[in-house]
């Protein structure tokens, strides 16, 4: 890296140049996007003519092992433009002004996030990618991650200027083996061009970034266990003393933000925090990509304004349910979300409209079930799963969700109790308010939904032996 040219303005400017005549005959020849005439490059096809594309808008169009394609994009523009023309302060602004909501699953505004960090005085300070994605059926970030790389990369430099630091890490799961090779050449790439490493087109900003693997712990995808486990300690979460935009990795500042709200950041800068705004509803701009799974005809990576009713998801972009069945329920969020049943599928899909339905937005997961689902067995199979990635670190969720997976098993299995269904109400209460983290808080979500919405399905579960 000592030797390194740095690079100038000029010369990303002329990479671009050069590069975007073969990346537009490439597509062309491909046949399968649009060139428009703000020259935004898109999917065409039935399945992508209600989505509006942000972090996913380079996905299937660039070659990811091609830093000069993402170039070719206007990739790193925003960043140059940053370097080159703001301040850390007006970032944040920016972002503030922009209200990007993280896209991990809490909804945390990331210019409040950035800001926490940006005023604490620190020798060093830290930027996390959460790349840990492991709900099941999930494939968000991994898309990401795999097709277009960089645009995290750019989201992350972006960051680190803004609130001061000048290391980054990418925590992703090492059973995303594809997206671990892409983003190992993406940095080398980046390094080599000089857009990471010291004195990043000679503005005197540097800016590195390392990956870690994470092996499978699903807790690991909550911030301060992903912490412990970057520092080499066994990943469980730490007892909430402080935030870590305040003391994170190795009790310095650290900001956490998933795939997802990296990729936005780039094309917040390139198009203009009103643009932005201009997607979505008041409280949650932008969009979310969904990965719509389950007994939907055509499943995939779904990239949607938020705001937009489940309804327009699961039949407009979904084409409705498999088999010409009718629709039960949709459960959004992952493992620890809410089945949200079909007189509600005109809900808009937001943080604040999932969260008053009992559901919550989660990182994207989305599964659709049919009429022929049974949704107490659907209630034990989330159940299951978070009793298996429970930590075990505090009482409530370790042993709470195992007393309230028997009671459901006897339940599917017809040897349910009158009054089992409200031991679980009681369970729930207390394991929603008493767990340390996220895991715990959350977990009994889709036993408290499928009671609110599908409690006949309980009773004649119960019923039956009698
Ligand atoms: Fe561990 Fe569950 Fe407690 Fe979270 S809530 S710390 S996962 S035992």
């Amino acid at each position: 890296m000592g030797c390194r040219k740095v690079l100038t303005l000029e010369r990303l400017q002329q990479i671009r140049k050069e590069h975007r005549p073969i990346l537009e005959a490439r597509v062309g020849e491909a046949g399968n996007a649009d060139i428009n005439e703000d020259g935004s490059i898109v999917l065409n096809g039935d399945y992508y003519k209600k989505q509006v594309r942000i972090a996913l808008k380079n996905c299937g169009i660039i070659n990811p092992l091609m830093i000069e394609d993402y170039i070719a994009v206007d990739g790193y523009s925003a960043l140059a433009n940053i370097l080159f023309n703001k301040s850390s302060g007006e970032i944040i602004d920016d972002m503030m002004a922009s209200n990007l909501r993280g896209r991990g699953g809490a909804g945390f505004p990331t210019g409040r996030k950035w800001n926490e960090a940006f005023k604490y005085d620190a020798d060093q300070k830290f930027m996390i990618c959460n790349a840990d994605e492991g709900d099941p059926g999930a494939f968000m970030d991994r898309s990401i991650l795999e097709n277009d790389p960089h645009s995290v990369l750019e989201g992350m430099a972006i960051g680190g200027y803004a609130v001061g630091a000048d290391k980054g890490f990418i925590y992703v799961r090492a059973e995303y083996p594809i997206a671990v090779k892409r983003l190992r050449t993406a940095i080398e790439q980046a390094k080599e061009l000089g857009i990471l490493g010291n004195n990043i087109l000679g503005t005197g900003f540097s800016f590195d970034i390392e990956l870690r693997l994470g092996s499978g712990a699903f807790v690991c995808g909550e911030g301060t266990a992903l912490i412990e486990s970057i520092e080499g300690k066994r990943g469980m979460p730490r007892t909430k003393i402080h935030r870590t935009a305040h003391k994170g990795l190795w009790q310095k500042p650290t900001i956490i933000n998933n795939v997802e709200t990296y990729a936005n950041v780039p094309v917040i800068f390139q198009k203009g925090v009103d643009w932005f705004r201009s997607i979505g509803t008041e409280k949650s701009p932008g969009t979310k990509v969904f990965s719509l799974v389950g007994k939907v005809q055509n499943a995939g990576l779904v990239e949607v304004p938020m705001g937009t009713p489940l309804r327009e998801i699961v039949y407009d972009i979904g084409g409705g349910v498999q088999d010409g069945k009718g629709f039960k329920a949709v459960q959004t969020g992952g493992p620890s979300g809410g089945c949200i049943p079909a007189h509600l599928i005109d809900t808009p899909v937001d943080f604040e409209s999932l969260g008053k339905i009992g559901s919550i937005m989660g990182s994207g997961g989305m599964v659709v079930m049919d009429e022929d689902t049974c949704m107490v067995d659907v209630a034990r199979f989330f159940l299951e799963f978070t009793v298996d990635e429970s930590c075990g670190k505090c009482v409530p969720c370790r042993e709470g969700t195992k007393r309230m997976l028997e009671i459901l098993e006897r339940i599917v299995s017809g040897h349910g109790e009158d009054g089992d269904i409200e031991l679980m109400e009681d369970l729930s209460e207390t394991i929603s308010k008493a767990s340390l983290c996220g895991l715990g808080q959350t977990a009994s979500n889709p036993v408290v939904t499928t009671i609110k919405y599908f409690r006949d399905e309980y009773e004649a579960h119960i019923n039956e032996k009698k």
